[in-house]
């Protein structure tokens, strides 16, 4: 059947002499991998619609019984310029795309996880200040539609909100499901610490209604430093297989 779904290119391999296997997170299918015959060819139709980052329209053969599809055209929808010209965008973007690569399963249709991606690597192309911003709101956005959305409102160890609860330190847990107040930190439960406006950025993370806003929050590089780690280790807690992503410390390297 012939099918027509707008995608994201998270992926892109060289396949035989001329071809290529690329794996697009679509609206309708989530995540599919296709194979674009003649992709590489100087005269291939395709263009430049299958390098990673690209959203595009895409058109699909699709058997429901194959793994692999055959793509039969691929055209971009919105072209994303910025988001190649600039490295530390391009770092930004390529750990979501690793991310959505991670977290998702083929032919798992998720539309909001679809819509977050598109909507963050939107901004980010937009975007003139807060790049590696996006990026956090991104994840904090994912653990939410993972279903593991953290506590940082109330103590995951007494139940005392948080906010106003004074202290420098707190803890986070992602197993227990968020955050912990200065003083169940302090009782030796070994947990990870970060300061308290940390915290204060990530309950806000969660709270913004769009990435744009998240560009405008501004930080250290100590605070920077810190919410990152934070969600890392939140998202790699819950995702295993987000622990192996290969790239990841050269994309850090590069932020
Ligand atoms: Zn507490």
């Amino acid at each position: 059947m012939l099918v027509t779904t707008e995608a994201v290119v998270l992926k892109s391999m060289k396949f035989r002499d001329s071809s290529k296997i690329v794996t697009l997170y679509t609206r309708e299918f989530g995540r599919t991998s296709v194979l674009a015959k003649g992709a590489r060819g100087p005269k291939s139709r395709f263009g430049s619609s299958l390098e990673p980052m690209s959203y595009v329209t895409a058109i699909l053969y699709r058997k429901e019984s194959r793994s692999l599809q055959l793509l039969s055209r691929c055209e971009s929808l919105r072209p994303l310029r910025s988001l190649t010209e600039d490295l530390r965008k391009m770092a930004a973007a390529m750990s979501m795309l690793e991310l959505m690569n991670a977290v998702s399963h083929e032919e798992e249709k998720n539309p909001e996880l679809f819509e977050l991606l598109v909507g963050c690597l939107l901004s980010l192309n937009a975007a003139t200040k807060g790049y590696r911003n996006t990026l956090y709101f991104f994840e904090v956005r994912l653990l939410d539609l993972l279903g593991f959305r953290p506590n940082f409102v109330t103590c995951a160890g007494c139940g005392k909100e948080l906010e106003g609860a004074g202290g420098t330190q707190i803890g986070i847990q992602a197993l227990q499901g968020g955050a912990f107040c200065h003083d169940c930190t302090g009782q030796g439960r070994g947990l990870e610490t970060y300061s308290n406006g940390t915290l204060s950025i990530l309950r806000r993370m969660q709270d913004l209604a769009d990435p744009e806003g998240a560009t405008r929050i501004v930080m250290d590089a100590t605070r920077e430093s810190e919410v990152g780690t934070a969600v890392r280790h939140l998202l790699e807690t819950h995702v295993e297989a987000i622990r192996t992503l290969k790239s990841e410390g050269v994309f850090a390297s590069i932020l």
